[in-house]
């Protein structure tokens, strides 16, 4: 199996080239093609498997596909700290290099006005931590309205760090039609519970 029988468009495929991958890892393969069909996906994963770059991927070309005149924040990826935010980050801009579509990531524990000045210049993809996320709506400075593409990043570990009020605010934002794509370490029966109440006939991914 190679990328370029995932249908991937050529910008795509020549990042991945650019970064030097020569196959799929086994969540990539599964994962991609249902991404770009538009389903919802619950996938079970650990870190390390090539997770990041099995959403990044596919949602930059959908992104790039069903392209849109207007500036406003199309996808948000919402994950538990600081350190996979600029990771997650990192994963777009190498797979978006040639792509025209903008990303930023925000989390807490720094200033917000270089975040906020980012965001007013208009950004495609948000990767956020959900308490910076909910600072910035709160004052105005980020509006989720308009999201097409919602991941929940590593979503055990974000319930484990006591974000589970935070992130049902920031949900209740999202418009209902949606696709989302749910990715956790660990399924235990009450994440399971949790990804029924915001997905929509996912499709299952256990690597
Ligand atoms: P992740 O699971 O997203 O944290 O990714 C783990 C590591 O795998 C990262 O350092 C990626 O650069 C690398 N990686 C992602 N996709 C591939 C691939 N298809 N082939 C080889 N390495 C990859």
């Amino acid at each position: 199996m190679h990328f370029k029988e995932l249908n991937l468009i050529p910008p795509v495929i020549k990042a991945i080239n650019k970064a030097g991958y020569e196959k799929p890892t086994e969540i990539q393969y599964q994962s991609i093609p249902h991404i770009l069909k538009g389903n919802d996906i619950i996938g079970c994963a650990q870190t390390g498997t090539g997770k990041t770059a099995s959403f990044a991927i596919p949602i930059l070309q959908l992104l790039q596909q069903n392209s849109s005149a207007q500036k406003n924040i199309r996808t948000l990826v919402l994950t538990p700290t600081r350190e996979l935010a600029i990771q997650i980050s990192e994963n777009f801009k190498i797979y978006g290099a040639f792509l025209p579509l903008t990303h930023t990531a925000i989390y807490g524990g720094v200033p917000q006005n270089k975040q906020i000045a980012i965001i007013n210049k208009g950004v495609d993809i948000l990767i956020a931590t959900p308490g910076r996320l909910l600072d910035l709506m709160s004052q105005g400075c980020v509006n989720i309205s308009q999201i097409e593409i919602l991941v929940l990043d590593e979503a055990d570990r974000m319930l484990d760090m006591g974000f589970v009020n935070d992130v049902k605010k920031i949900l209740k934002k999202v418009p209902e039609k949606r696709q989302t794509l749910f990715f956790s370490a660990t399924m235990p029966p009450d994440i399971r519970k949790f990804a029924q109440t915001i997905l929509n006939q996912p499709k299952e991914i256990n690597v």
